[in-house]
């Protein structure tokens, strides 16, 4: 039996061993081709059939609407920071942000480079450890968009529900929740996800738009970084991250076989509870970082009341096992990242652990 590390890395994070088996046990020879998936031409009818059925499967796990697409793009979500405002974003309107961590920062820093931004509401004030209130957050009427990060991967906050933004399209970072959860996804003008967290390897990265917005894009605009281009293409236009695509379709086809994504939620939760219990139940001993009313159900963000310990937290962690509590080098403190392949087991190890070190050094 392979030996499997508990592994609560943020990201590139823990696969499904079943995808990985699968993976291995069609490595050498994809579908009686004679040859890996990697070594076939994008062009392929095999390799249009696997960017066809990814497509497909998402749109029904994630009940994405028919004036939808689906696009497989590179250059990681840090890319999409700049394609939306270079294709959303015209002179005369404004990029709204919703600024919750240092994702979100990012993200606007990048708009920044493009066009007129504003921020709407802020948590910065308190270091980011809740999403700010928005039940009445007031949008610019030439607002192009409403930009928030569903989940920051850094800080450990979640947004329980989005802002309701009427005409002005929505656009989500999912990267480290997306498929975690449902979403209506009609809500969204567009939902963007680097998939190495909930969806497979690095080198895809998901967009999910609504059909009207990316239709067209500015004609200034390099031909890769203009969403009209995939579209047009099917996300095929140059060599597509085949391998990254194909493993995203095998997780796709793991969280159907485990119930879709309502039963990923609630196995989340389940998850969750076990860590979030024991940091509540410590008398003081783990502090989450984040407000209980915006903690992650993926970034459990804690800390202990010493650094010192803290790293030997770390450092014991891994003697046994663990692998990636260490919390962000931005942050300091302690996060285990429980994406959907992280097994209750998991977490069930690391809650004892957490009681056991505290035993030791409370
Ligand atoms: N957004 C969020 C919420 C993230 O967690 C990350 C990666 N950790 C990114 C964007 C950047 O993703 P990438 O590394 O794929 O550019």
């Amino acid at each position: 039996m392979t030996k499997r590390a508990y592994n609560f890395n943020a990201g590139p994070a823990a696969l499904p061993l079943e995808v990985l088996q699968q993976a291995q046990e069609q490595l050498v020879d994809y579908a009686g081709a004679g040859m890996s998936i990697m070594e076939m031409s994008h062009r392929s009818a095999i390799y249009e059939q696997v960017n066809e059925e990814t497509q497909s499967l998402l749109r029904e796990l994630f009940g994405i609407p028919s004036n939808y697409k689906v696009l497989f793009l590179q250059g990681g979500a840090s890319t999409q920071f700049a394609m939306i405002p270079m294709n959303l974003l015209p002179a005369g309107k404004v990029g709204a942000y919703v600024a919750t961590g240092s994702w979100a920062d990012k993200a606007l820093k990048e708009a920044k480079l493009f066009g007129e931004t504003t921020v709407v509401a802020s948590s910065e004030a308190d270091k980011f450890n809740r999403i700010p209130d928005l039940s009445n957050v007031e949008i610019p009427s030439n607002a192009a968009y409403l930009h928030v990060t569903s989940n920051e991967t850094i800080e450990g906050t979640q947004y329980k529900q989005f802002p309701v933004t009427g005409d002005i399209p929505l656009i989500g970072d999912m990267s480290s929740d997306i498929l975690s959860r449902p979403v209506d996804v009609s809500q969204f003008g567009l939902i963007y996800a680097g998939a190495q967290k909930n969806l497979g390897p690095s080198g895809v990265t998901i967009v999910i738009a609504r059909e009207d917005l990316v239709q067209e894009s500015p004609k200034s605009i390099a031909t890769m970084l203009r969403y009209d281009t995939h579209v047009k293409n099917n996300s095929l236009y140059n060599t597509p991250p085949s391998f990254s695509v194909y493993l995203v379709n095998l997780m796709l086809k793991w969280v159907q076989s485990r119930g879709g994504v309502a039963a990923m939620e609630q196995y989340n939760r389940d998850k969750t509870q076990l860590i979030y219990d024991t940091i509540d139940q410590s008398g003081g001993f783990y502090r989450g970082f984040a407000d209980a009313g915006s903690r992650s159900a993926m970034n459990l963000t804690f800390r202990i009341h010493s650094e010192e310990l803290e790293k030997q937290f770390v450092k014991e962690s891994e003697a046994n096992g663990f692998v990636g509590l260490k919390g962000h080098r931005s942050v300091g403190g302690l996060r285990a990242s429980t994406y959907n392949a992280v097994p209750l087991e998991s977490c069930k190890a690391l809650a004892e652990f957490m009681v056991d070190f505290q035993k030791r050094n409370g």
